[in-house]
């Protein structure tokens, strides 16, 4: 089988499918998704892999099907802060190549097709609104929200039969992207090499080629396209696959919540304007995180599924991982069935994280005791390296990371590979840092950004 288009994405996740929506309006787009409508048992075990640093369950935090990981995600909704963009001296490999500014234009139609139904995100505001109260509210720390749209968007349900009507976009199911192929001189891309599970293997050659696989497959993919190029694509400087973040998640278990009605409905989901949904989380203010060096992170108050509603609620931080090229993604010795080598997952913490742990923590319970809301029990230092285990939130990100220049990363300020000409990765891999925020309410901001260029581009070499 051989097909020849303008354009193919590869991944159908909400990514891939809203990058080919907006694309379609100016070009014929065929969008390549490994997975098939739903999951399915043999789809999903050509994700395992190995691990080693800290436990990771590679194949559960993941969904291979149409509709990608929105199949499974839980809707927490949020914004990066301004200054998760900007360089900060005491974070290596900070600072994105633009500011929010670049994006903010976007949140109108990320929080309909999300539906949120409006891009308001004002703590303060929504609490004036929903009559909960703020008691932090000083220079330490800043209150913020998470939203949830009703209901949950599932991309591969609501957008489906959208896609099968329309007459620019042409889907392939359980067709997954094994390899990649680039011309003589090594600076473009000429045709992807798909295979299936029943064995059959198809050739798609086009003009532009823009990869939406997430940020496990999508470093794999150009780690395993090294028929042509040693290493890989866009991997001169061994960048492809370095700095995989997470937001790690870890109980502040010393601290004791003393004040229950106070904080009562900071726990779970509160309504506003009659149907919509939030929940508050606090955070250290940028001057707080400046001056203490550290990450940014979010403190939130929670019940586990596990505990009843008579239990006082814990305390437990989100955090900013710090963008480490020892916590990687690369390939493993062995192959799946479609011939494709396996990820093995490197995943470390470094000394930055566990100080904005043990900082944000310390100055989250000061403020906490400070408004009679709760209470240490015994010093942050004691529990920094106890049991409480580090939870990982299923966010894959920074594994192709956006910089100036190929030294530092894989993609330039316009998700375009620096070795490629007509090569392009978005999502949550691209991310230079991560901020505290659940990543995809962003990287859709993002998709929205590139599918603007890319039709600026379309639009010229048509002409
Ligand atoms: C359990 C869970 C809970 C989550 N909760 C939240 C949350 O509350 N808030 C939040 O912001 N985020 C959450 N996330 C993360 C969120 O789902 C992702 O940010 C989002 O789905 C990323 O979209 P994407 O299109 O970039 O990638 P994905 O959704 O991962 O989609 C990538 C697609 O590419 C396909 N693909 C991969 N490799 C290939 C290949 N070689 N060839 C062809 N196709 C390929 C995959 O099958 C997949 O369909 C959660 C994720 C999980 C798993």
């Amino acid at each position: 089988m051989q097909w020849a288009v303008p354009v193919v994405i590869v991944g159908a996740g909400p990514v891939g499918m809203i990058l080919a929506r907006e694309l379609a309006r100016v070009s014929q787009v065929l969008i390549l998704e490994a997975g098939g409508v739903e999951t399915e048992p043999e789809n999903d075990a050509l994700l395992t892999g190995e691990c080693s640093g800290l436990p990771y369950p590679i194949t559960e935090t993941r969904a291979r099907q149409f509709g990608g990981s929105s199949g499974l995600w839980a809707g927490y909704c949020a914004q990066f802060d301004a200054h998760d963009f900007a360089v900060r001296d005491w974070v290596p490999l900070s600072g994105w190549p633009f500011g929010i500014g670049a994006i903010e234009q976007y949140y109108d139609r990320v929080a309909e097709l999300l539906n949120l139904d409006t891009p308001d995100f004002d703590a303060r505001d929504i609490a004036r609104r929903s009559g909960v109260a703020l008691p932090f509210d000083n220079e330490v720390v800043i209150p913020t929200v998470w939203r949830f749209g009703t209901p949950t968007q599932r991309f591969g349900e609501s957008l489906r039969s959208e896609f099968e009507a329309s007459s620019n976009i042409t889907t392939l199911t359980n067709a997954c992207v094994a390899d990649i192929r680039i011309d003589a001189d090594h600076s473009g891309a000429t045709e992807l090499v798909i295979r299936t599970l029943s064995g059959r293997e198809g050739r798609v050659s086009a003009e532009l080629f823009i990869l939406a696989c997430g940020g496990i497959e999508t470093p794999r993919l150009l780690l395993n396209a090294d028929s042509q190029v040693c290493h890989g694509l866009g991997n001169s400087s061994g960048m492809v696959g370095r700095c995989f973040m997470e937001h790690p998640h870890r109980r502040i278990t010393p601290l004791l919540i003393e004040d229950r009605d106070l904080l009562e409905s900071w726990t779970g989901r509160t309504i506003y304007d009659g149907d919509k949904l939030f929940t508050f989380c606090i955070g250290l203010s940028r001057q707080a995180q400046e001056s203490a060096r550290v990450m940014n992170a979010r403190a939130h108050i929670y019940r586990t599924p596990q505990m009843t509603k008579d239990e006082t609620p814990r305390v437990g931080l989100f955090m900013e991982q710090s963008p480490n090229p020892k916590s990687r993604v690369r390939l493993s010795n062995s192959t799946d069935l479609l011939g494709m080598r396996r990820v093995r997952l490197d995943w470390h913490l470094n000394d930055l994280d566990w100080k904005t742990y043990e900082r944000t923590a310390s100055l989250i319970a000061t403020e906490f005791e400070r408004v009679g809301a709760g209470r240490m029990r015994a010093p942050i230092e004691q529990s920094v390296h106890g049991h409480e285990p580090v939870l990982y939130s299923n966010h894959h990100l920074g594994t192709t990371r956006m910089a100036k220049d190929r030294d530092s990363g894989v993609v330039d300020r316009d998700c375009r590979v620096h070795d490629l000409s007509n090569l392009y990765v978005i999502g949550g891999s691209i991310f230079p840092t991560v901020s505290w925020a659940n990543p995809t309410f962003t990287l859709m901001a993002l998709t929205f950004r590139l599918a603007d260029h890319l039709k600026s581009e379309i639009c010229l070499t048509s002409r």
